[in-house]
């Protein structure tokens, strides 16, 4: 008998078929013996409903009743997930993130899991439950519901699997894998059978939202199997879980790097819209510069991402760009123009939004050289210009202007052999 977390997205529980087309699923690792958590997510399009809701009725809106609202619509699917596993004969009950509890920071909106007491659930689950937990939530330390940032119930259901130490944790989606890049953009995109934790972290954190990358981090972290699979297949055509956890089937096995044979130079391509990029010119060159242009950013919230400082060429005042999200942008000019007027001295300030980052990953990357001078003449091939350039050891970024994001992921996918074979 093994332990599973069955996760569904929004899609997965869109309506009352297919939650009890995700119910069949569920079912089929009951009926072979295994412990099941189930993790919600609202239904689509739920949230961005209840975000909607929240900005009308205050643009500016308390943090802890925003959290309050969007909540909601995960207690909704978890409540009727439960109703039709009882309708189909499979005993279950639905859990509230405070109800497990699920503790988190009290960061509302984008709270982090701090720790699961797994006892409840493994008492339900010993008496013969199905625990139906919603996931994107949790409750913080002054006993107020939080969320987990969108697309959170990917981590929280990493987190229960964590917690209850499962053999697996299934992420069931609307697509049957991860991908080469994004299959909605690129129809030659090819699923990808098994991807390390790394090149997975990577794709997440650039753009393939197919999982949240803490959820990612976190399975890395707590070592816990991940497969991303399609709720769409038929539940009776496709195998439950073996006794030890083993299993052939479909889907896109999240492992360590070692469980893969092959190495691919480029495992995927992804591509993350609406980056703004800021320039700051002639900024004086003391030791601490860097410090102070960015302190006041991060002290206002604002993440930034890409940064390239040039070389001052006398010595004096260099330049600084570096990008965010677009929705950042005006803020950003505020608090650079604010501190220019005190701690910081520059010459200008300039910038634009809608840029967009590509990115090719791949742990193959680390042993061959020249992969980014080839993504530049791919690029250059299709007349597009590159702004930005970032690399790690498993990964190259440029930033380009949006128009050209699709024809950029596309040569890039072909570029790099990643296009599935005509039939
Ligand atoms: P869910 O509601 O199940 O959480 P999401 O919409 O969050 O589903 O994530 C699934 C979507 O992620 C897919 O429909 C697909 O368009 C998108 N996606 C982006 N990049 C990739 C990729 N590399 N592989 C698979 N799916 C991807
Ligand atoms: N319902 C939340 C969202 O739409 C969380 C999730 O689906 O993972 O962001
Ligand atoms: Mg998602």
């Amino acid at each position: 008998m093994a332990t599973i977390v069955m996760k569904f997205g929004g899609t997965s529980v869109a309506d009352i078929e297919r939650i009890r087309h995700a119910a069949r699923h569920v079912k089929r690792e009951v009926d072979a013996g295994h412990k099941v958590c189930v993790v919600v997510s609202a239904m689509s399009g739920k949230t961005n409903e209840l975000v909607a809701l929240a900005r009308e009725a205050a643009p500016v809106h308390d943090a802890r009743e925003y959290d309050a609202i969007v909540a909601s619509g995960e207690q909704v699917s978890a409540g009727l997930m439960s109703v039709v596993l009882q309708e189909m004969g499979v005993p279950a009950r639905s859990f509230a993130g405070w109800q497990v509890p699920i503790e988190t920071s009290d960061a509302h909106g984008s709270a982090r899991i701090t720790n699961i007491d797994p006892d409840l659930l493994f008492d339900r689950m010993n008496a013969g439950l199905v625990c139906v937990v919603t996931g994107f939530q949790g409750v913080s330390p002054h006993g107020r519901i939080t969320t987990l940032g969108r697309g959170g119930s990917d981590t929280s259901a990493v987190a229960v699997a964590a917690a209850v130490d499962a053999d697996r944790c299934d992420i069931y989606t609307d697509v049957d894998g991860v991908y080469t890049t994004d299959p909605r953009i690129v129809s030659k995109a090819q699923r990808i059978e098994r991807i390390s934790f790394e090149e997975m972290l990577e794709m997440a954190s650039l753009g393939a939202k197919v999982l949240q990358t803490r959820s990612v981090e976190l399975a890395m972290a707590k070592k816990v199997r991940l497969v991303v699979r399609s709720s769409f297949d038929d539940p009776d055509q496709v195998p439950a879980l073996g006794e030890n956890g083993d299993w052939q089937g479909p889907g896109t096995l999240v492992c360590d790097e070692d469980e893969i044979m092959e190495k691919q130079i480029v495992s995927g391509v992804t591509c993350a819209k609406s980056e703004a990029k800021i320039t700051l010119r002639g900024v004086k060159d003391n030791p601490g510069v860097a410090a102070a242009v960015f302190g006041p950013l991060a002290d206002a919230q604002i993440v930034v991402d890409m940064i390239v400082q040039n070389i001052s060429d006398d010595g004096k005042s260099t330049d600084i760009t570096f990008t965010i999200p677009d929705a950042e942008f005006d803020k950003a000019l505020t608090v650079l123009k604010e501190a220019g007027e005190t701690s910081l001295e520059f010459d200008s300030i300039s910038g634009s939004k809608g840029g967009a980052k590509i990115s090719v990953i791949g742990v193959g990357m680390r042993s061959h050289a020249g992969v980014a001078a080839s993504m530049f003449r791919a690029l250059s091939d299709k007349g597009i210009n590159i702004q930005l350039i970032t690399t790690s050891e498993i990964k190259t970024s440029v930033l380009i202007e949006e128009e050209y994001a699709e024809l950029a992921v596309r040569a890039l996918h072909t570029y790099y052999g990643l296009d599935i074979a005509e039939a």
